[in-house]
């Protein structure tokens, strides 16, 4: 049976989110940046990484785990490396920090990386590339979590869900997005089956007996699996290569061994990369993106990744949002009100 649930405005959801993480030691200029995923997430009914990460947030602020004061140091490293360091404090806000000096850098050099480092990620990652093709620019961004992913052949968690997120900017359109996890189902999206009791797909994830199964509490318990078998398990390991190495922070199965288990964001790194389409030679590129997303939306049926997203948030600035009633209780309470 669905749970029951009840709307608010984008605004109050916004004033919840506020209370509850600068009554438990965030700052304002973190707990802003933390609420604003929180919220575009929640405007674009990307539930799983809503509200429903608020407690988490919460819990890592608690623990002392996580710094909500902390102040992210941005360096350029190289022409085209952009590092910022967050020293221990949630992604957001050193994301925020690193955009301009990225596009900066990636307008003098027509392609730049950003490497984040010592930060606690587990929103979505389609704001950070959205932004930059918003700006102008082609984004690759990905990062790595906790080890809850077996290998392809293997049937221990190893991996994180590893999501990667790419957008290109278009004409007089919001842009291509498309932000998946490398797991076959979002964590968080397994614990909402959870949390209402409805089976996961097969091919989901594997009990804690190695063996297939449908059930969502089974495969927190035990392992998931990397979407498309083997191929999603090569993008895991890319973005453990990337977020992980290349930038010298931890891996998925590091990660897993550091810090309370608190329900929160683990510690880690994330890679963005971005590109400037005007700096490829390809003068008429608008054009040919306009041409090929017509040919491809021709076949009925199909549809432009993050197309429901931006369908939603022209919904919700009007109709609210709807929020499980128990979970707003729990944020009400960590607010500080009933
Ligand atoms: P989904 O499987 O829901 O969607 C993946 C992408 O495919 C989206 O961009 C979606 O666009 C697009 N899409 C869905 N259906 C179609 C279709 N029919 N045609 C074309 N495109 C389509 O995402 P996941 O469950 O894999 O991931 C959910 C979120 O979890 C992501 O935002 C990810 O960043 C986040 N995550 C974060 C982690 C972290 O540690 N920070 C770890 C793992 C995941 P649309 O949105 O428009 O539906």
């Amino acid at each position: 049976m669905a749970s029951a649930r009840e709307t608010i405005t984008l605004d109050e959801a916004r004033e919840l989110a506020l209370s509850a993480l600068t009554r438990h030691g965030c700052d304002a200029p973190n707990a802003e940046a933390v609420a604003g995923v929180m919220l575009a997430a929640e405007a674009d009914r990307a539930e799983s990484h809503g509200l429903f990460r608020l407690p988490g947030y919460v819990a890592s602020l608690k623990s002392g785990k996580v710094d909500g004061g902390a102040r992210p140091s941005v360096t350029r490293l190289a022409p085209g490396v952009v590092r910022v360091d967050g020293r221990g404090g949630f992604a957001p806000l050193a994301i925020e920090m690193g955009r301009a000096p990225l596009i900066e850098a990636t307008r003098e050099q027509g392609i730049a990386a950003l490497a984040l480092v010592d930060i606690h990620h587990f929103a979505a990652l389609w704001p950070e590339v959205e932004a930059l093709a918003e700006a102008g620019l082609v984004a690759l961004a990905c990062t790595c979590a906790t080890p809850m992913v077996a290998p392809a052949g293997g049937t221990k968690p190893f991996f994180g869900t590893n999501p990667l997120a790419f957008a290109f900017p278009r004409r007089d359109a919001p842009p291509v997005v498309f932000d998946q996890a490398s797991a076959a189902m979002a964590r968080g999206d397994v614990s909402i089956h959870a949390r209402e009791g409805k089976p996961v797909p097969p091919g989901t994830g594997l009990g804690p007996d190695g063996q297939p199964t449908i059930d969502p509490a089974e495969v927190l318990k035990g392992a998931q699996l990397p979407f498309g078998g083997y191929k999603g398990s090569n993008i895991a390991l890319m973005i453990e290569l990337l977020a992980g190495a290349l930038i010298g922070e931890v891996f998925s199965y590091e990660a897993g061994q550091r810090g309370p288990k608190d329900g929160g964001p683990p510690v880690g790194g994330e890679l963005i990369l971005a590109l400037d389409p005007d700096r490829f030679g390809a003068g008429a590129w608008r054009d040919r993106v306009e041409n090929l997303l017509a040919e491809m939306l021709a076949q009925p049926g199909v549809r432009l990744p993050g197309a429901r997203r931006h369908r939603n948030r022209r919904e919700t600035g009007r109709t609210g949002i709807d929020v499980p009633s128990a979970l707003l209780a729990e944020i009400r309470a960590l607010a500080g009100g009933e």
